[in-house]
């Protein structure tokens, strides 16, 4: 009873901090993930970022020995950027998905989850806890749909009845009994939208994400990106969130709670050509806020590459010219030889010839030719 009354206080102050939904369940191991993990293994689904192994990934108590009962948050980042920026030929932009605007949500959350340790220690004598997110070795998600956040969507993802999936989610183990809270009903229904609108057929199954097809990982790669998804990324330079986009239980939903998580337009949909040559400093000065920096400037630089290309930008050749030739990096200069080609301009197939005569790597020299490809095409 006196939990019960803990429990009360609790989801009473998180609203105070700044978290917009709490949910409760047991430390309980997840059981019945354990199979769904292991095939996602065995068939090479995983994206790779995954911590831990599947037995740190579902049992609490190998994170806190004590474990009892685990706190789930959510908080509700916005969907739509109330300033809009200009995307015109000459100076095209690229774009941070949504879950990578304001500032990084895994300082915010963590923050927020340390306050409620705080609270919570305030009242408790003898309390422990292991806050966790995103990075953490449990799985958000299950977390939270077992503590009756939301659902877990066909596209994978999180979905509350409150702030559809634009939410980002954290939890805390901790060594207290709080009476658990009630999972909610699937809400997805016969709707397969997501399934039928990805784009690489990412979504194999309902619920069942391959990461290794999902543009959203893809985008997060550091080697060259493989020709297959090239087209497809568009302009995106960080994640992919059409699977959000396109779902009915987000359509109107925009929440702007946090002054932290709104998005600035120059950050998030940046030019791409002035992307090309940041350098270290300036680009950590600049994105390092962001949950989308985490990988370093190099795949971001990469995906500005082939955004340049997917919108055929010629005034960017100049500068692609000068990264084929003088980048240090691989999969930049290659990158940058096979966007030459795809824009197009003339003299960049001249460009490409000669320097090929000098390069030594041979996955540079394949998207060498790659680009030169693209002029018998045009011929
Ligand atoms: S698009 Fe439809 S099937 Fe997919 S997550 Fe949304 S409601 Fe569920």
């Amino acid at each position: 009873m006196a939990n019960e009354q803990l429990k009360e206080e609790i989801i009473q102050y998180a609203k105070t901090i700044g978290i917009d939904k709490i949910g409760f369940t047991s430390a309980n191991p997840f059981a019945e993930m354990k199979a769904r993990l292991k095939m996602q293994q065995d068939d090479g689904y995983q994206s790779g970022f995954e911590k831990g192994t599947i037995e740190e990934r579902t049992e609490p108590e190998l994170h806190l020995n004590d474990a009892e009962s685990i706190i789930a948050i959510a908080v509700a980042y916005p969907s739509r950027m109330k300033e809009k920026v200009a995307n015109k030929r000459g100076r095209r932009r690229g774009s941070f998905c949504r879950a990578s605007w304001g500032h990084d949500y895994h300082d915010v959350l963590n923050e927020r989850l340390e306050l409620l340790a705080t609270f919570i220690a305030a009242r408790v004598p003898g309390f422990r806890y292991r806050s966790m997110v995103d990075t953490g070795e449990l799985v958000d998600k299950a977390v939270a749909e077992r503590a009756g956040i939301g659902w877990s969507g066909k596209n994978s993802l999180m979905i509350t009845p409150e702030f559809g999936s634009y939410v980002y989610l954290g939890e805390m183990i901790t060594n207290i009994p709080f009476p658990s809270d009630q999972p909610i009903d699937d809400g997805c229904g016969d709707c397969t939208l997501c399934l039928d609108l990805c784009p690489t057929g990412a979504l194999v199954a309902p619920g069942r994400l391959n990461a290794q097809n999902c543009l959203a990982f893809v985008t997060q790669t550091k080697g060259f990106m493989p020709d297959r998804f090239r087209d497809k990324i568009g302009n995106h330079l960080y994640g992919y969130d059409n699977c959000q986009v396109v779902c009915p239980k987000n359509s109107g939903v925009d929440h702007h709670l946090h002054p932290e998580l709104e998005p600035d337009p120059e950050l998030v949909k940046p030019e791409l050509l002035p992307l090309l040559s940041i350098s270290n400093r300036e680009f950590k000065d600049k994105f390092g806020q962001m949950a989308g920096s985490w990988r370093g400037k190099k795949p971001i630089q990469r995906n500005a590459i082939i955004a340049l290309a997917n919108y055929k930008e010629e005034v960017a050749v100049d500068e692609l010219i000068r990264l084929m030739n003088e980048d240090p990096r691989p999969v930049i200069r290659g990158t940058a030889a096979w966007a030459i080609g795809k824009i197009g301009r003339p003299d960049g197939f001249d460009a490409i010839r000669s320097a090929e005569k000098k390069e030594q790597d041979p996955d540079v020299l394949t998207e060498m030719k790659k680009g030169l490809a693209y002029e018998q095409v045009m011929t």
